[in-house]
């Protein structure tokens, strides 16, 4: 395993785990089948299906942020990773088709992941959905009701009037 990848993730991520060492490995996987490199602006997009810790090396090792719009998040549950050269078209969908082994500790389990060759770990495939569009910059709308700014597509209209998702009365629940 590349040592100066895991140091980077592990500071990142705050602690060492198993799921980060499978984010690790799933970007090490990455680099090499793909032969990509860290994204300082949004060249390689990354859907994850998961928010668990493993997402944290990807931001680390790879640099597809919430923040930049080039880390995705696609509710499956699954530990899989799909990435996106936006350059090249070139994408891979990354899922760990490891389970940990019953009779196996946690810490056992982080140094398997981090020693396995990739392919061992790994199943690899073209995801199925495609390339996300870019990250777009939206016109900020003051909302009728509270006077807080935000963008156009996240507003609603009620009463007609344009107003925030927190205004906005809604009969669904949550967000
Ligand atoms: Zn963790
Ligand atoms: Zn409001």
């Amino acid at each position: 395993m590349n040592k100066q990848l895991w140091d980077k993730a592990v500071a990142f991520h705050g602690h060492e785990c198993p799921g980060l060492a499978i984010g690790v490995k799933a970007c090490e996987a990455a680099m090499e089948k793909m032969q990509i490199g860290f994204s300082p602006d949004e060249e390689i997009v990354c859907v994850t299906e998961n928010d668990a810790c493993g997402v944290d090396a990807v931001q680390a090792i790879l640099g597809c942020t919430l923040g930049k719009g080039n880390l995705l998040y696609r509710g499956t549950g699954k530990q899989a990773f799909s990435f996106f050269e936006r350059k090249t078209g070139k994408k891979l969908r990354i899922y760990l088709k490891q389970q940990m082994d019953p009779g196996m500790g946690r810490a056992e389990w982080q140094e398997y992941l981090l020693n396995a060759p990739v392919d061992e770990i790994f199943s690899f495939s073209e995801p199925k959905f495609d390339l996300p569009e870019k990250a777009k910059i939206f016109p900020t709308v003051t909302c009728a009701i509270c006077g807080e700014g935000a963008p156009e597509h996240k507003m609603r209209l009620q009463d007609g009037k344009t107003v925030c998702a927190d205004c906005f009365k809604d009969y669904s629940r949550g967000w």
